[in-house]
């Protein structure tokens, strides 16, 4: 008797069952699995933990499912998961101890990156004594799991507040109740943090992404080691390399389009003691402007917002890369220093190389690769997983 009530138990444990191709997809490595590749399932609550079988029953691991997104399943483990609370926290102590060796000069980085640390659905930053933590899936939203990640960060980090930022269209995505960003834990939610020397306010409930875009830090500091002369930092948001660059530069101006953004770069620019120039207005418009009149800088910094948010968007994103690698470019004297990014995931390496390629032909220049970059090491690249290599940087030098 009791045998029997165990064996039913154990059956109704959520489970998938994935076609060949799904298979083919999880032995590569990659821990999505399409709604299409899943040939049958038992009831399964949003959200759930479910074990993963082939089509004749071979057990493959476990995954986080979702009842809305089209990637239903994102794997979690390679083994069977008794408590899901638990592997959360041991990964996050897991992902903060992957960074103990990579991450140093700042104390602002990300310590979760979603796959990328084997937690899907989670990302967790830190904002020196404010952490800030974002939420992407239904399993991630579990009562149990949230509490568990609170709890782990309490113990890791001690901070004075832990923040959710909530973007509301991810939620509505997923299928989530609608929630406002707000505290989690202690009663502060903006700081200051440092990092490469450089100091920038913090507040985790405003501003764009978690806040500040973590993933160029690295970057700030290559670029402000090349840098000179009059500096030029289209889509500066707050300042982050305008600010590495003024170390450098006698004089820098910061573009963006975003009023609030420039506010708080000119609040950055006054906690290091320097007086920057600030312009509110579409970069596209003012390179060209200055492009046409013949206006002439030693150091020029791209870093436009993602400009493809699906391949649909390809080809219109790669004129408007070339566009402004082109302006710039026509502004760089030799010896000039042009640093171009681009964080849209539908444009390669390559791709972005050609394009820049295709600019300087344009401009009639030769220009060397001083530095072709990604995103900082604490935005790890999961290899066989390419969404999570997603940023590109190239410093550059002008020639001729
Ligand atoms: N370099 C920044 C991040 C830039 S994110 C950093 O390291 O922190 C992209 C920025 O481009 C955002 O601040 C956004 O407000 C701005 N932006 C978007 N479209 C713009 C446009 N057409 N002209 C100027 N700025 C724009």
């Amino acid at each position: 008797m009791l045998k029997r009530s165990a064996v039913s138990a154990r059956h109704l444990e959520p489970s998938v069952k994935l076609s060949a191709r799904g298979v083919t997809r999880l032995q590569a490595r990659h821990p999505w699995v399409y709604r299409s590749d899943i040939v049958g399932t038992n009831d399964i609550p949003p959200g759930a933990p479910v074990r993963v079988h082939d089509q004749r029953g071979k057990f493959l691991g476990t995954a986080l499912y979702s009842s809305s997104s089209q990637i239903a399943i994102r794997m979690i483990s390679h083994g069977s998961v008794a408590d899901l609370p638990a592997l959360v926290a041991e990964r996050i102590r897991a992902a903060i101890a992957y960074r103990k060796d990579l991450v140093s000069n700042t104390d602002a980085y990300r310590v979760v990156f979603s796959e990328a640390d084997f937690l899907p659905g989670l990302i967790v930053d830190r904002y020196n004594d404010v952490i800030s933590l974002q939420i992407l899936t239904q399993a991630m939203d579990a009562a149990p799991v949230r509490e568990a990640v609170v709890q782990t960060l309490k113990e890791e980090f001690q901070p004075s507040g832990i923040v959710e930022r909530v973007e509301a269209r991810i939620r509505e995505l997923e299928q989530l109740p609608a929630l406002e960003s707000g505290l989690l834990y202690g009663d502060k939610s903006s700081t200051e943090v440092r990092m490469n020397g450089v100091r920038f306010h913090y507040d985790g409930l405003e501003g764009q992404k978690t806040g500040a875009f973590l993933d160029q830090r690295e970057n700030y500091a290559a670029a402000a080691q090349y840098a000179h002369g009059e500096a030029l930092d289209a889509f500066c948001y707050q300042g982050g390399f305008a600010l590495h660059l003024a170390e450098k530069c006698p004089s820098v101006i910061g573009v963006d389009s975003s009023r609030p953004a420039l506010e708080m770069a000119d609040k950055n620019a006054a906690l290091n003691g320097r007086e920057l120039e600030w312009m509110e207005g579409n970069a596209f418009d003012l390179l060209r402007e200055y492009a046409a009149s013949g206006r002439h800088y030693d150091t020029v910094v791209l870093d436009p917002p993602a400009f493809a948010k699906s391949k649909r968007d390809l080809e219109k994103a790669l004129g408007g890369y070339k566009e402004l690698n082109l302006r710039a470019l026509k502004m760089l004297g030799p010896g000039g220093i042009l640093v171009t990014c681009s964080c849209s995931f539908h444009v390669g390496a390559q791709e972005f190389l050609k394009v820049v390629a295709a600019a300087a032909q344009d401009a009639h220049k030769s220009v060397r690769v001083i530095e072709s970059r990604g995103a900082a090491k604490d935005h790890p690249v999961l290899l066989n997983v390419p969404e999570t290599s997603y940023l590109n940087c190239l410093i550059m030098s002008v020639s001729n």
